[in-house]
């Protein structure tokens, strides 16, 4: 029998997640409910942003000037 991963804990809210992503504002790992938007640049280059990081204005205009 092959054991489960175990879950990742989000930096953000500290609930267990089978999915973690870095935001690229305040790089803490966040599980996908605390993630607020992605973009894509390329296959390989994305940008996350957290909801705390999309609170902040002068991070959130820099996100959206991507
Ligand atoms: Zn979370
Ligand atoms: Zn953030």
């Amino acid at each position: 029998m092959v054991k489960a991963a175990k879950p990742y804990i989000c930096d953000r809210c500290k609930k267990e997640t089978p999915f973690l992503e870095p935001c690229d504002y305040c790089s803490r790992k966040i599980c996908r409910a605390c993630e607020k938007s992605a973009a894509t640049h390329s296959k390989l280059l994305h940008t996350i942003i957290c909801r705390d990081c999309w609170g902040d204005l002068h991070k959130r205009r820099k996100f959206k000037s991507l």
